[in-house]
């Protein structure tokens, strides 16, 4: 297939011939074509034809340090010559492994226990979902293996974490979600608050649906509660004030485990180390991706509690090994390149510019507010995200679903600057380096996008 809009063997065209792409529209790519990254600089990317973008997402949430930390190609490169591969299988064990457990544990803001590696946020959920069975086997309590998720969570797209996942798009044709995984309420107020509610109140509410989910299908029955701290590609929701102490209050009940997966969180996202530290959770396990390398690497993590691991490691004494592990889990380059991430992290105080610059960035976005196309601003930390709407007192859009978020997404690009819509929400969540100035351009560029898009939406 070609598409004559490009040269014949341009590098568009042979992505339209041969790249099959994530998170895409297939069918509409040979039209459309790849937009091509070249390279990167601090908070910024380069197309190739040499323009310079904001990158508003850090890419997928994750490149803390920006497009071009040359401490983490060294400590990469380092690694790479000293020793390239080697695993954790058989008792086999290396330094960077091992000082990335211990620092990883140290930063946890609950007693943790162990780390076991991943490569993926959807394997790490995907290794959780399957210890969660093996440790109720283990216990005894064979028929605790059910987990609850919530709708609009976001936990990746393997059949396990695909199925933890609260998205319609996530299961439509894949038959998803796979059996004894279950959903309870999203807790986004704005969106869901019953008219008259207070943000307590609907709190209140969510940790009461949960409680008749667990009561419905029997409390004997649940293993687990995933969910993310604030959730990210559902929409950027913020929990409501109250919402995690009553969760946590219902989980505690019925002996249910909190799982709480930092993939976004985590890092400094929130304006603290964890999600988990802002929002006083006090997980089971928490689940470790993008940031810890900053994504420069894939590679992941997920740490667990004495609770979690004793019954794992005594199941796996009994049968005589472990039947777990992957080629890749504890991969020394991830391992060497966390480490130096999180040591940059430490060294510049990034969480604490994250909360610092993230405040003054969210209160620009709140002089948005009386905009007739905005429906919400919401945030934490440095991670926000503004709700587009053209019906502002039904809180909804009138037009297709993802219209409004569409044409914001494109003039934001227009004027420099990448982002994402989810559906009518623009999500933002520069890397943890974004200075007091780069935030205040790209405060500009999204403002200067929204009358672009107010300009659009009267022609429409
Ligand atoms: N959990 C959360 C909260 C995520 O945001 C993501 C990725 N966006 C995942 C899990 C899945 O991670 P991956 O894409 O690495 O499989």
């Amino acid at each position: 297939m070609n598409d004559m809009k490009h040269l014949p063997n341009s590098p568009e065209a042979r992505d339209i011939a041969y790249h099959f792409h994530g998170y895409t529209n297939a069918a509409a790519h040979a039209e459309t074509g790849p937009m091509i990254i070249e390279r990167g600089e601090g908070i910024y990317v380069y197309d190739s034809g040499g323009n310079r973008y904001i990158e508003a997402l850090s890419g997928l949430w994750s490149a803390a340090v920006g497009f071009n930390e040359p401490r983490l190609a060294k400590a990469a490169a380092d690694q790479m010559a000293k020793l390239p591969f080697y695993h954790n299988f058989g008792h086999k064990s290396h330094g960077p492994a091992i000082d990335l457990a211990e620092k990883l544990i140290s930063l946890a803001p609950v007693e943790m226990s162990k780390v076991f590696y991943t490569n993926s946020g959807s394997e790490a959920n995907d290794t959780v979902l399957k210890m969660l069975w093996y440790r109720s086997n283990s216990l005894g309590q064979p028929e605790r293996k059910k987990v609850i998720a919530r709708q609009r969570g976001y936990h990746g797209v393997t059949i396990a974490s695909g199925s933890l996942t609260g998205l319609p798009n996530n299961h439509r044709s894949f038959d998803l979600p796979i059996e004894g995984v279950l959903h309870t309420t999203c807790p986004h107020f704005w969106k869901d608050g019953a008219p008259g509610e207070t943000e307590e109140e609907f709190a209140s509410r969510c940790a009461a649906d949960l409680e008749a989910l667990i009561e419905a299908e029997g409390p004997e029955t649940i293993a687990a509660f995933f969910a993310e701290p604030v959730m990210g590609a559902g929409g950027v929701v913020v929990p409501p004030k109250t919402y995690w102490e009553k969760i946590q209050k219902v989980l505690n009940k019925y002996d249910i485990l909190l799982i709480a997966d930092e993939v976004i969180c985590g890092f400094g996202r929130t304006g603290q180390m964890f999600g988990s530290h802002t929002f006083g959770m006090k997980p089971d396990v928490m689940v470790m991706s993008k940031q810890i390398t900053s994504s420069y690497v894939p590679f992941t993590a997920f740490m667990m509690n004495e609770r979690f691991y004793a019954p794992i490691a005594e199941e796996s004494g009994r049968i005589g090994v472990l039947g777990h592990g992957y080629t890749g889990g504890s991969h020394p380059l991830g391992a060497a390149v966390a480490l130096e991430n999180i040591a940059i992290i430490e060294e510049r105080e990034l969480v604490r510019n994250a909360r610092l610059v993230g405040a003054r960035f969210r209160k620009q976005l709140e002089s948005l507010q009386d905009h007739p196309l905005v429906g919400e601003i919401r945030g934490v930390g440095f991670i926000a995200a503004l709700e587009l709407v053209n019906d502002k007192r039904a809180k909804s859009v009138t037009g297709p679903v993802g219209q409004l978020g569409g044409l914001m997404n494109a003039a934001l690009q227009r004027n420099g600057a990448i982002s994402r819509n989810l559906g009518d929400a623009i999500a933002f969540c520069p890397p943890l380096i974004t200075t007091e100035e780069q935030a205040d351009d790209l405060f500009a560029i999204v403002k200067a996008s929204l009358d672009d898009v107010t300009r659009a939406v009267k022609e429409l």
